[in-house]
């Protein structure tokens, strides 16, 4: 690929597809056209050297105009949440198929060479997920089918399209499995923020506003590894860049309880909370692990940074978000 190269990052607006533009743009490409179908001024990241539109993506006429001219396709647009989100949400989960079909008839059409699909560790069948001390997930557990109902569904059906696009039209397909990723710049309110991102919110909450306590989903037992952002954008570059032409996970392969995740992010706080357990809360599966040896095998390469280092950067992000808020309504009061 050469600097000049047209790039297309779908879901440019999110979380993951901001930083992605970001890596893109470090990089030296000039050729980045960002695509997200939300008011630009609720973008996460939007830099004035990309060619930025908002569309909806699951319209066929915006697939069309976002992909004309464009040689490679990054698909990040999705609706999405954490799991209190995709658990109330399933039918818009699944609306996403509009954006990969879509999409992806425009990349067939219009001549794209390589086409990035961001799957999910949602596609793994429930039954590999019952208690928290499960073996990591490989590849081949997502067959016979039972993923997460609605999202999972959706990403285990476009991953299959991706495929078939490559076996009968010979478009170049990437299917990458993320397993929770995580990281400053992202969601952390409003309902679709995941794990990682609420526990730092709560505890940075209780320091700026003087409160003891923690509320947690479930009982704090099950497992979940947890991928911090950078790792995350180095894999979608050297999953792109190899021949992989199978579904892959994403993750790291540091399991740990959300009690454990808490912990951490108390001590990076330098706090210590008491913990009320929501036993009645959307609490997903029981345990989630990534089995790494497939992406070991093709590229030598894992996610590594510790989920302590990730989460240090996270929390201080999420803590200058709110303490920047609750200084703004301090002077919103005062001149009240
Ligand atoms: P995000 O919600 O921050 O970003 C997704 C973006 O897609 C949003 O900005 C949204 O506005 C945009 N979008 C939704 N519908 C659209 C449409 N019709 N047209 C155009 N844009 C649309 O989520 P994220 O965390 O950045 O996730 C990116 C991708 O990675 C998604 O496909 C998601 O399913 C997948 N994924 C993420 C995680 C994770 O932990 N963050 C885990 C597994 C898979």
């Amino acid at each position: 690929m050469t600097s000049n190269d047209p790039i297309l990052v779908a879901g440019a607006g999110g979380f993951i597809g901001g930083h992605l533009v970001r890596d893109l743009l470090d990089r030296g490409q000039t050729n980045i056209r960002a695509v997200d179908k939300k008011p630009f001024d609720e973008w996460f990241q939007r830099f004035p050297q990309a060619d930025n539109r908002q569309l909806d993506l699951s319209e066929r006429d915006a697939c069309f105009e976002a992909a004309d001219g464009m040689r490679t396709v990054y698909n990040l647009a999705a609706d999405m949440g954490g799991m209190g989100f995709i658990e109330a949400n399933k039918a818009l989960c699944m609306l996403s198929v509009l954006i990969n079909t879509h999409l992806l008839l425009a990349a067939r059409d219009l001549g794209v060479q390589r086409y990035f699909f961001s799957s999910s560790a949602c596609v793994y069948a429930a039954d590999k997920q019952d208690s928290p001390d499960i073996n990591p997930l490989k590849e081949t557990d997502a067959y016979p089918a039972m993923p997460e109902d609605g999202y999972g569904w959706e990403k285990l059906f476009s991953e299959r399209m991706c495929r078939h696009f490559s076996e009968d039209f010979g478009l170049t397909t990437r299917v990458a499995r993320f397993h929770n990723v995580y990281g400053p710049i992202g969601t952390f309110d409003g309902g679709r923020e995941k794990a990682p991102a609420a526990i730092c919110r709560k505890v940075a909450a209780a320091s700026i506003g003087g409160s003891r306590e923690i509320e947690i989903w479930g009982d704090g037992e099950q497992t979940r590894s947890f991928m911090f952002i950078d790792d995350c954008i180095t894999g979608i570059r050297k999953i792109m860049d190899s021949e992989i032409a199978e579904p892959i996970n994403l993750g790291s392969s540091e399991m740990v309880t959300i009690n454990q995740l808490v912990d951490l992010v108390e001590e990076i706080a330098g706090a210590r909370l008491e913990r009320r357990y929501n036993l009645d809360a959307p609490k997903g599966v029981r345990g989630r692990n990534s089995d790494n040896e497939l992406i070991r095998g093709y590229l030598g390469w894992e996610p590594s940074i510790s989920l302590r280092d990730g989460l240090e950067a996270t929390y201080r992000w999420i803590y200058d978000q709110l303490a920047r808020a609750e200084a703004r309504s301090s002077i919103a009061a005062t001149v009240r």
